[in-house]
């Protein structure tokens, strides 16, 4: 209801009255099916045009998968951490002691993701991104590829701000977090306390009694590397993470550049079905046969499995990373939905994408069933951080749960109203500004950051846009 309102920028009631005298009792966020849509539409003087539905049908996402179709599948896991603190020796002493027999061999090139297969014959995938930043992006875009976050920290230092902001992008994304305490090799390590730090987070660790496993590491020996990887499988088994390997593959997109030898080169993982060489691809707005497939060793592949991650050649363009792409059956189709989508891009560039705004939580809640307000805050100092947010969390009612998903002390950053995007969430910056490279970006996703240099001011104007947002008795 809410998105057909935006597209034909009325106010959402007007779409709600519509769907009233269509006899449909509405809210906001309810789904209309096609005829109500074109009904509605019509009120207003719309013509619709199903474009991403025919895109869907032509596409084919099959029905559910039954599940005698399903087998286990490898866990996707993405290691981040503050810089030094050992993520890239990490995953390259990973990579570098897990190699199949007969595959030795140097690694060729970076590849953005690699699997690995352990002495029990189980395998991981690596999701070698560069830090949270990345995540965020992709789940900003609707991707979640990650299935267990690693979450580094070195025990010769502290809990680091990047560290605070990997262990919310995390939790904001729901994924479930292991803590590698690293370089306990080192004169200074102390990992017991990097736990309470982590408790006085409310992160407690497993030895502490908390929910979270952790494991003292050496990323630069190995020491205790093995244990780690253990303990990420059996946070994947309690996952019971399956796909169904015999269909049509279709996965997301992780990287992609154009080589001036080779053309474009993209680094795809394959989420379900089996990927094939010569299989015709749809990624984003862009097609093409898959000429080749290699790993990051160089080595030739014929064939990907769910959970993979491949590197291949005979795209026409370079996707974004977070594109959703599929296997078609006819060339013909996939240029055709190619072209589609990017004219639908274009068209959607142009119209402006609503998120949440503390002015606009008033209508949301007097009309639909809004039920939680996310927020991020950033200040100068930690006291006032805590104190504002602990204030703003007891604002929650019944009705409406507040939730801070990321504090932090520091100027308000890109990668904040990236996280903002991607849990639509409001920003509130105390005695800090956005750096510029936030400011343009929170304009173009459209998110609400308010600065403020009183407590109370930001705790008043929080509560009023709430009992604004009161749903009125009935
Ligand atoms: P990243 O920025 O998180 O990728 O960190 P790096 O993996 O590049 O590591 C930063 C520095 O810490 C490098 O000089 C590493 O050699 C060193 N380092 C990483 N892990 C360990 C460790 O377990 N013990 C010791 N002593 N040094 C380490």
């Amino acid at each position: 209801v809410s998105e057909v309102a935006t597209m034909m920028d009325v106010p959402v009631n007007e779409v709600i009255s519509a769907c009233m005298s269509l006899g449909l009792m509405v809210n906001l966020n309810q789904r209309l099916d096609a005829e109500t849509i074109s009904l509605v539409a019509s009120e207003f003087n719309y013509n619709v045009e199903f474009v991403s539905a025919e895109i869907q049908e032509a596409i084919n996402e099959e029905e559910e998968d039954s599940p005698e179709d399903l087998i286990p599948r490898p866990p996707i896991v993405t290691v981040m951490g503050h810089v030094d603190h050992g993520k890239t020796s990490l995953l390259d002493y990973i990579r570098n002691t897990n190699v199949i027999a007969g595959e030795a061999g140097g690694i060729t090139q970076h590849i953005g993701a690699y699997n690995v297969t352990l002495e029990s014959g189980k395998h991981i995938t690596f999701l070698d991104t560069p830090g949270h930043e990345a995540f965020t992006a992709m789940r900003a875009r609707g991707a979640q590829v990650t299935d267990i976050a690693v979450i580094i920290i070195a025990t010769d230092d502290n809990v680091m701000p990047q560290t605070k902001e990997a262990i919310s992008h995390a939790s904001a994304a729901g994924v479930p977090i292991v803590f590698a305490l690293n370089k306990i090799d080192t004169q200074g390590a102390d990992p017991e306390r990097i736990k309470s730090e982590l408790a006085n987070m409310n992160y407690l660790v497993e030895d502490w009694g908390g929910k979270y496993q952790s494991q003292e590491i050496s990323a630069k020996k190995g020491t205790g590397v093995d244990e780690l990887l253990e303990k990420i499988l059996l946070e994947a088994e309690l996952l019971e993470l399956k796909a169904n390997p015999d269909k049509r593959a279709s996965g997301t997109v992780i990287e992609s550049s154009l080589d001036k030898g080779r053309g474009y080169v993209t680094t795809v993982l394959v989420e379900s079905g089996t990927l094939h060489v010569g299989d015709i691809m749809l990624a984003g707005s862009y097609t093409g046969n898959v000429k080749a497939m290699f790993n990051e060793r160089g080595t030739t592949i014929e064939s990907v499995r769910p959970a993979e991650p491949v590197t291949m050649l005979g795209l026409n363009g370079a996707p974004t990373a977070g594109d959703k792409f599929n296997i078609m059956t006819s060339d013909k189709e996939a240029r055709n939905i190619a072209h589609k989508r990017e004219q639908l891009q274009r068209e959607q560039s142009l119209r402006t994408q609503k998120h949440i705004t503390l002015d606009e939580i008033g209508r949301r809640i007097a009309v639909g069933n809004f039920q939680e307000l996310n927020i991020i805050v950033k200040g100068d100092v930690d006291g006032s951080i805590e104190a504002l947010s602990d204030s703003l969390m007891k604002l929650s009612t019944e009705e409406i749960q507040l939730n801070v998903i990321h504090k932090a002390v520091g100027q308000i950053s890109e990668s904040d109203v990236m996280l903002a995007t991607a849990s639509e969430a409001i920003i509130i910056g105390f005695q800090v500004r956005p750096s510029l490279g936030a400011r343009a970006l929170a304009e173009k996703e459209e998110i609400d950051i308010r600065l403020y240099s009183i407590i109370y001011d930001a705790i008043e104007e929080v509560k009023q846009a709430m009992e604004g947002m009161l749903s009125p008795e009935i």
